[in-house]
């Protein structure tokens, strides 16, 4: 059983559910490990992150929830950091990477806002080519290699989670793999945790598992790398959500444990 969730959104940013709704949910579900990591700033959208004054705020309720239900559950103060972010980094217990949204000939574009917003940046910025796009993207990922202040990459094939049915691309096209590979093999090297982000891979946008998600945990598997399962819940309802499927399919590409994340770092747990 996984017993820690460290990706998961409240009202300071973009979820639905104040922080105390959310931790109370977690020691509901039974969990041991709960962290918050709410969407860092972003100057060029604040509209989903948080901003610099609340950003205290949130710090604030974080610690005095840690204190409040310290017998019932341990509490992680994170972030989820954009790599186009711009915040202090100094007062988290951990910092999840990310990247949202690239920027292109000076334009700000974002990757997972919303099909249209995704399909209009490709049309208006790449002239219809998506594998342009998806270059851009992981090239813009790997550089997360060269950062030290990652516990570890959030949802690796963000840019795919629109292309149900490979409606915009070809995930088994070279101009697909080579840049996710690419990415994939410059993280790994570099020592970094993947995200399995169930909400990205095994609920919501699509329901069946992503096919460049099996793609690159066959690869990272070969490498030996490590893997953290979160569910990115924006709601109290997502926390946890399918968990049981994660292990699945983390066991089905060879992996024998996920890790843990307490507040002395991390911990490997058997599947
Ligand atoms: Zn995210
Ligand atoms: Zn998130």
């Amino acid at each position: 059983m996984i017993i820690g969730d460290y990706h998961t959104h409240t009202t300071y940013c973009d979820g639905a559910n104040s922080a105390e709704e959310m931790l109370k949910a977690a020691i509901e579900k039974g969990f041991k490990y709960y962290g918050f990591s709410s969407h860092a700033h972003l100057k060029y959208d604040e509209s989903w992150t948080m901003s610099h004054e609340s950003q205290e705020e949130y710090i604030k309720e974080v610690l005095s929830l840690k204190e409040k239900y310290k017998d019932q559950i341990t509490v992680l103060l994170g972030c989820e950091y954009d790599l186009l972010s711009d915040n202090d980094l100094s007062k988290f217990e951990y910092v999840i990477g990310s990247c949202h949204s690239i920027i292109k000939d000076g334009k700000y574009l974002s990757v997972d806002h919303s099909e249209q917003t995704f399909n209009n940046c490709v049309q208006n910025s790449y002239g219809g080519d998506y594998y342009a796009f998806v270059k851009d993207y992981y090239e813009l990922l790997a550089t997360a290699a060269d950062r030290d202040d990652f516990a570890f990459i959030g949802h690796f094939d963000l840019i795919s989670k629109f292309n149900k049915d490979y409606k915009y691309f070809d995930e088994d096209d070279n101009r697909y793999e080579m840049p996710m590979y690419k990415a994939l093999d410059r993280l790994a090297k570099a020592g970094k945790v993947f995200e399995l982000n169930t909400k990205l891979t095994l609920y919501d946008k699509r329901t069946e598992t992503l096919p460049s998600t099996r793609k690159w945990l066959d690869a990272l598997s070969e490498l030996g790398g490590n893997v953290i399962v979160n569910s990115d819940a924006h709601a109290t309802v997502r926390i946890g959500h399918s968990f049981d499927k994660a292990i699945k399919l983390l066991s089905e590409y060879g992996f024998h444990s996920s890790l843990i994340l307490t507040p002395n770092g991390y911990e490997e747990i058997n599947l």
